[in-house]
């Protein structure tokens, strides 16, 4: 007879970088096993929620001393053997405590003691009153006027995930029409239907049949397709067996922003439910939409990247859309990067995974190299678009209207005069970038951050990009009371701007002032595409993947800013987002062109990108990262460290660097302690320590030995420090 696993190990919500051991108590002992949650006594009479890793028979530490689990919290585990593998290995690879790690991946509502399957997800259809009601009397509230019509338009009941975004308030909309006896809750499951979509061109057939037909199980695929080239329809393509099959697909994006516009193709396309997973929801909402992935109800689920946590009943296809994308990399907490769990994940679960980008990642360039990953092209664009030309404007000396150009001014004129979009963008939001005493040169700072405040016209405050730091806007120098100047231009400022240079023009700018909440973006997104607005402005909220098909004209106003960056990455970076924002232009059926407004026009950057193109220019990085030995040729990890008392964080980082060599690994190489490119933040002087080894093993082999020695340093009690594996942002 083996002996009762009467031993719980067990992790608990918070940053210690192990598991603990409890009891299990007769009563549970039968049902509780790896993935459950547990309520559990932890530290002076307090209780906590935790996650069962594992079940044994004995634990290291004398029975006596134990205490029992209070209690599961539900009727089944919350993550099955073959996630909880991948979870713990997640903790493992970024060397993050475990039970941060696992609660991670839980929506917010089950990293505390409530039970998950309160909710359960329904199905809705219209009463009798509700099919004889005019929608158009519910003037007041568009959002369940809406959702009425939806309900009326599929004649069928529809799952609560089928919602989507709109209504921004499912549940609030839901009960309202309720009330007023329009609809009911019904039974009728639905199944998949799928609808034909376009006629794929011979290149998309050939992407789409070269992925099926590599042999069943785990592989992944590069789809290298330039902007426009009907990515998203190959995508929507592969998606189809998959559903057919019965198996669900989970599909990342880089942005909130860009759901909705994928939802409505998919809606068009699989009448099918879709779960939808960002940061945008609220908890009850996160809750059941994760639901619902996990029962296998949604087929497609949609998010940005901590979506990359939801379980999945019947994994069937993993896409990631923009790969190459900065914002799938986490920059605080758990420092995860969505693609590489994602990865991870399709090759424990055997299923392929599609990573799709016009200007991928030198990471997965090289792995394509390297015969990991197998590469998919796509050339040209879709339909009857081509790509646009470019044009590499000299400003130099040239008449300025603000920041745009005259000969700018005139491209826009005349392309709004053809009745088209001009799209224009900034990465920097705001009014004024400096404001400016002429006299005696103060100006207004950030004392927390040392750097510039931002002057935002429309609240009349200063802001600290880097810190959130707020101040009352000053018109005098404090130190000689001049009038004070305001240099410098933020998008609040062009959109001035424009509007006097076009007082006819309807402008939408798209930054994150204009664009605060879910429902914010949705509209002004819904205003630029339906060419209502005829000048968009923004950052890179805009750049990305959005399709707008009437614009033409894409232009850079300011491109000089990336060209002089000391982080090894910028370089990458820049030639990412000029393509990117380039490829907004022309994806209808007029040819498009993109002006870059630049001082530097014989920057060798410039040319790389414009004339031979992206591939061309990234095979040359990775010439040059190979040559300087940097990622992805090597594995990095950054180890953090910022304090307020001067000196503490590279004090701490040195002793660090001392540790290091006492364990001793020469594979490894390190550098600094040496200040952060944003030496101070939040009154918080910064500094880090670059690790670095040309495999990942050396690296990564007496990371945990030495993260337990700093643990104790006396120095790490006066800093906040971390350790970033992989690290993507080296400010
Ligand atoms: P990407 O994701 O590569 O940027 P999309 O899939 O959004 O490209 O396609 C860009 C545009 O081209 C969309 O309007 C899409 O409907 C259209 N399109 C894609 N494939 C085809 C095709 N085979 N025939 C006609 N139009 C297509
Ligand atoms: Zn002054
Ligand atoms: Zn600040």
């Amino acid at each position: 007879m083996t002996e009762p696993r009467r031993i719980a190990q067990v992790a608990i919500a918070a940053p210690l970088r192990r598991a603990f051991d409890y009891l299990l108590p007769a009563g549970i002992r039968r049902r509780a096993g790896p993935g459950w949650r547990v309520l559990v006594p932890f530290g002076r009479g307090r209780e906590a929620v935790g996650v069962i890793l594992e079940c044994r028979a004995r634990s290291e530490y004398p029975a006596a001393g134990l205490k029992p689990v209070i209690r599961l919290l539900d009727d089944e585990p919350v993550f099955d053997p073959p996630q909880l593998a991948w979870l713990l290995w997640a903790g493992r690879y970024y060397h993050h405590p475990v039970g941060e790690a696992v609660f991670n991946a839980l929506p917010a509502r089950l990293r505390k003691k409530r039970k998950f399957d309160q909710v359960k997800p329904a199905c809705w259809g219209l009463t009798e009153a509700g099919r004889a009601f005019d929608p158009a009397r519910l003037k007041k509230s568009p959002a369940q006027a809406r959702l009425l019509d939806y309900l009326r338009q599929r004649q069928r009941p529809a799952h609560e995930c089928e919602f989507g975004q709109s209504p921004a308030r499912p549940q609030r909309t839901l009960n309202a029409l309720l009330n007023k006896g329009l609809i009911v809750k019904t039974e009728a499951p639905t199944r998949p239907r799928i609808k034909k979509g376009v006629r794929l061109n011979q290149e998309q057939r050939h992407a789409v049949n070269a992925i099926l037909a590599a042999p069943a199980g785990h592989g992944v695929f590069l789809l290298d397709g330039v902007t426009g080239s009907g990515k998203t329809e190959v995508y929507l393509a592969l998606l189809e067996p998959t559903l057919r099959a019965g198996r669900q697909c989970l599909l990342l994006l880089p942005e909130i922003g860009l759901i909705p516009q994928l939802i409505r193709r998919c809606r068009a396309r699989f009448n099918m439910p879709i779960a939808i997973l960002h940061s945008g929801l609220t908890e009850l909402e996160r809750l059941r939409h994760w639901q619902q992935a996990r029962s296998g109800e949604a087929r497609l689920v949609l998010g940005a990247r901590s979506a990359v946590w939801t379980p999945l009943a019947r994994p069937g296809l993993y896409i990631i859309d923009e790969e190459h994308d900065l914002s799938y990399k986490q920059q605080d907490g758990f420092r995860y990067h969505a693609r590489d769990m994602l990865i991870k994940r399709a090759a424990r679960d055997g299923v392929k995974i599609i990573l799709g980008s016009a200007t991928p990642s030198l990471e997965s360039l090289l792995n394509v190299r390297r015969r990991r990953y197998s590469l998919v092209r796509l050339t040209r664009r879709a339909g009857r678009a081509s790509l646009p030309a470019f044009r590499l404007l000299d400003i130099r000396g040239r008449k300025m209207r603000g920041a745009l150009s005259q000969d700018l001014v005139d491209e826009i004129g005349s392309h709004l005069a053809a009745g088209n979009q001009a799209l224009l963008f900034l990465n920097r939001r705001g009014y004024a970038v400096h404001v400016y005493c002429h006299q005696c040169a103060w100006h207004a700072e950030c004392r927390r951050c040392e750097r510039p405040y931002t002057y935002h016209k429309k609240i009349n405050g200063l802001r600290c990009h880097h810190c959130g730091g707020r101040q009352r806007p000053v018109t005098h120098c404090p130190a000689c009371n001049a009038a004070l100047l305001f240099l410098g231009h933020g998008t609040e400022r062009i959109e001035e701007q424009l509007r006097r240079l076009f007082p006819a023009a309807a402008i939408a700018r798209i930054d994150r002032d204009t664009a605060r909440g879910k429902a914010a973006l949705t509209r002004l997104l819904d205003e630029a595409q339906s060419a209502r607005a005829n000048i968009l402005l923004g950052t890179q909220m805009l750049a990305k993947g959005h399709h707008f098909p009437a614009v033409t004209l894409t232009a850079i106003i300011d491109a000089d800013r990336g060209l002089f960056s000391a982080d090894f990455r910028a370089a990458e970076r820049l030639a990412q987002l000029l393509t990117q924002v380039s490829g907004r232009a022309g994806r209808g059926s007029e040819p498009g062109a993109v002006t870059i407004q630049t001082h530097y026009p014989g920057h060798t950057l410039f040319h790389a990108v414009t004339g031979r193109g992206y591939a061309a220019f990234a095979a040359e990085l990775l010439r040059e990262r190979q040559l300087s030995r940097l990622p992805p040729f090597a594995c990095m990890a950054l180890l953090r460290a910022e304090a307020r008392a001067g000196g503490a964080a590279e004090h701490f980082l040195a002793e660090a660097l001392a540790e290091f060599k006492r364990l001793g690994q020469p594979a490894v190489e390190l550098c600094g302690p040496l200040p952060a490119l944003i030496e101070k933040r939040a009154g918080r002087e910064r500094y880090q320590l670059v690790l670095q080894a040309g495999d990942r093993n050396s690296l990564h082999q007496n990371l945990d030995a030495w993260l337990k020695r700093l643990e104790t340093l006396q120095s790490a009690g006066r800093v906040r420090w971390s350790l970033d594996i992989d690290p993507h942002d080296m400010s």
